[in-house]
């Protein structure tokens, strides 16, 4: 229905904002703020059920949730193994080590 895909629609919007705010906030070294700002993005998503976008979901710690940016709160690496070349993202505020395929 029309109105559901509005309102589904504002609530990205929501979850977008919060995660903009929480990368502001680890930039800005403030770590916990961050996390509760990510937390808060996750838990609207799994509440109302809206799927926040994988571009979105991939760069927040599975396990500490911090946003994790590039050189400021996430060491990142490229790797080749098999043939396959992988991203490698380690979490800097807690060590946590994830791999993503990578295209080239
Ligand atoms: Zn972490």
């Amino acid at each position: 229905m029309r109105r559901e895909a509005c309102w589904r629609r504002l609530v990205r919007r929501e979850i977008e904002r919060l995660i903009s705010f929480s990368r502001s906030l680890a930039r800005e070294g403030r770590l916990d703020e961050a996390r509760i700002a990510a937390l808060q993005a996750l838990e609207i998503s799994k509440s109302t059920r809206v799927k926040m976008p994988r571009r979105l979901k991939r760069w927040i710690c599975k396990n500490c949730y911090l946003p994790l940016i590039p050189g400021v709160t996430a060491g990142v690496r490229l790797r080749s193994q098999g043939g396959m070349s992988y991203l490698v993202v380690t979490c800097r505020g807690c060590g946590w080590i994830r791999r993503f395929p990578y295209k080239r």
